[in-house]
């Protein structure tokens, strides 16, 4: 074992929760465990800004505007071709409109127009539901988790990014 893999390793033995990869998902679930005080290290080959959530440009299908999610549910499955867990779909589509929320309050600015979401039809789904931001929503969604991770770094000196 050589000396970064040694320091590494000492490292890695002194967190809580070892994320790999500093896309959206690694990004989210970093500052999700830093906020529930979990020491967090994010290991990741390229950095967030370069990674494939930056080119989601398209926008997120939340049921934002609709009653339930029971028809993003329903859509979902079809244009998965019926592949798709039932429980995991039924957990994205119920925990969409929240994260759109959550982006939200993070800064992220989804267009708007007369207090409504502006939605594209997308990916399959039946009605518009892709909220998006100024067509750069991935990129606009990595910047705020980004600015996010960072201040956790900052607050609570328990989240460091390793970039590898
Ligand atoms: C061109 C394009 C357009 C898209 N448009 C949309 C859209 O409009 N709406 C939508 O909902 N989705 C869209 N998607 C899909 C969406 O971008 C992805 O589903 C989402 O970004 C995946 O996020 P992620 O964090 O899982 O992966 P990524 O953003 O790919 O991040 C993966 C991370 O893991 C790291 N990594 C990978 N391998 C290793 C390794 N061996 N060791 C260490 N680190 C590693 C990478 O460096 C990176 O940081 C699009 C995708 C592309 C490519």
């Amino acid at each position: 074992m050589d000396k970064k893999q040694q320091v590494m390793q000492q490292r890695a033995k002194a967190y809580d929760v070892i994320i790999v990869g500093a896309g959206l998902s690694g990004l989210a679930a970093a500052v999700t465990s830093s906020e529930q005080g979990l020491s967090t290290l994010v290991i990741s080959k390229i950095p967030s800004l370069h990674s494939h959530s930056v080119s989601a440009r398209g926008g997120m299908n939340a049921a934002i505007e609709e009653p339930n999610s029971e028809q993003h549910k329903l859509d979902t499955i079809k244009s998965g071709k019926h592949l798709s867990s039932p429980k995991q779909v039924d957990f994205l589509c119920t925990e969409a409109p929240k994260v759109i929320k959550w982006m939200e309050q993070l800064g992220v600015k989804f267009d708007q127009q007369d207090n409504h979401y502006r939605l594209k039809t997308f990916s399959g789904n039946s009605l518009p539901r892709a909220c998006y931001s100024k067509g750069r929503t991935g990129l606009n969604c990595v910047k705020a988790l980004l600015a996010q991770a960072k201040k956790m770094v900052s607050n609570l000196t328990n989240t460091f990014m390793l970039l590898i």
